[in-house]
């Protein structure tokens, strides 16, 4: 199907992109790597009567760790964060979730900032953004504002932007000492949407016990969803198999499937809680590492 009639720009500089937006308001939408957007135009569940491409800003595709976090620009592709060493040495969680995103064509062009806007319940990042309480980055004519992840995923597909702002960049705390994290997915075949999936981060203490924890959901609600209660059972704690199994039951309780063609709901909560008790582990061994 053809998407209806739509204004294109394909502005050289982040002020012309923000100035376009702001002039076009909400009938404007942001063009990363379309991935999402335009099937969803083509299928005529978006119909935005502006597309501003941000594909020819420079300075926009940077992949930093400078200041105490790990910085993903708005142009860094899925592919890129897969090469990336600098992403391998600071956080677990992304570097393990990034070749689980779709299929090479699609993590070619497809953007980790553009996931994060499309607040998709079944996609990969947010939940491994909430497990690591990244920071979203937005940029308007007015200026700079940070969201914490938590305030950013709204509901199924809505996010907390303003209209006229673009999300510049997303950025993630660096582990402070020992810390590791994982991103385990089930899916049905190879570059398919999750059925679950469970992203954790762990950040050990001096004292070897647990100072802090990330435990967040793919595809089991319908928005991309921490398990606090999971993450309060483990901070303070002695890493051990107990409260890790007990962890994994609170994590399941937070999830809310559907039975559908791809499970039934008692299943894939049994699959949040195995893997998020296999996440934790492997978090772990790699904050020990
Ligand atoms: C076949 C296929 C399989 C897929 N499988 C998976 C999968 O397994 N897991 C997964 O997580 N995803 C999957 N996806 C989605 C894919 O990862 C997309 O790349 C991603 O969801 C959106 O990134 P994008 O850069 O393509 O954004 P676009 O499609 O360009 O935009 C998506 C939305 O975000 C907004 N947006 C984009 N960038 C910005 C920005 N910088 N500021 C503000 N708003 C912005 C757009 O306006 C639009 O509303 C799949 C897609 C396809 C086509």
């Amino acid at each position: 199907m053809f998407p209806p009639a739509f204004a294109y720009s394909a502005p050289e500089s982040l002020d012309e992109a923000l100035a376009t937006l702001t002039n076009e308001g909400e009938s404007a939408r942001v063009l990363a790597g379309g991935q999402s957007l335009i099937p969803m135009m083509k299928l005529r569940l978006a119909s935005p009567a502006h597309l501003v491409d941000i594909n020819n800003i420079p300075g926009l595709d940077y992949i930093d760790a400078a200041n105490g976090y790990l910085r993903i620009g708005a142009l860094v592709r899925h592919n890129d964060i897969v090469n990336s060493e600098l992403v391998t040495a600071h956080n677990g969680a992304i570097a393990s979730a990034a070749p689980w995103v779709a299929d090479p064509l699609v993590r070619n062009r497809g953007t980790l900032c553009g996931s994060v806007a499309h607040c998709d319940p079944e996609g990969d990042w947010n939940s491994v953004m909430l497990a690591a309480r990244a920071q979203v980055v937005a940029q308007s004519t007015s200026g700079e504002r940070v969201i914490a992840i938590d305030d950013f995923v709204v509901d199924f597909f809505t996010n907390s932007l303003e209209p006229g702002e673009i999300v510049k960049e997303v950025r993630v705390p660096k582990y402070a000492g020992r810390g590791g994290g994982a991103y385990l997915k089930l899916e049905r075949k190879i570059g398919d949407y999750a059925t679950v999936a469970v992203a954790t981060q762990l950040q050990l203490g001096e004292d070897g016990k647990i100072s802090e924890a990330g435990i967040a959901l793919t595809a089991v609600n319908n928005k991309n969803t921490r398990a606090i209660a999971a993450e309060r059972a483990l901070v303070g704690e002695e890493p051990s198999d107990e409260i890790f199994k007990e962890a994994a039951a609170l994590a399941a309780q937070a999830a809310e499937p559907e039975s559908n063609v791809r499970g039934t709901a008692e299943w894939k909560r049994n699959v949040v809680s195995v893997y998020t008790r296999r996440g934790l582990e492997a978090s772990l061994a790699q904050a020990r590492a």
